[in-house]
């Protein structure tokens, strides 16, 4: 038999918009995760995408 993926819970991230699925290092919390990421989380988000505004570091 084929061997089918397994189906995801995914949510859209509250800080940059995009979906993403569930990861494994969330299924403590997935009922509270609302960012794909740290950087979302620590509203680093526009810091990771010179185009969004904030250029507050210049690495
Ligand atoms: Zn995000």
């Amino acid at each position: 038999m084929a061997h089918r993926k397994p189906h995801l819970p995914e949510k859209a991230c509250a800080a940059c918009g995009r979906r993403f699925a569930w990861r494994k290092k969330w299924a403590r919390d997935w009922g509270t995760v609302r960012y794909c990421s740290e950087a979302c989380r620590d509203g680093r988000y526009g810091a990771a995408r010179p185009a969004a505004g904030k250029a507050a570091k210049n690495a």
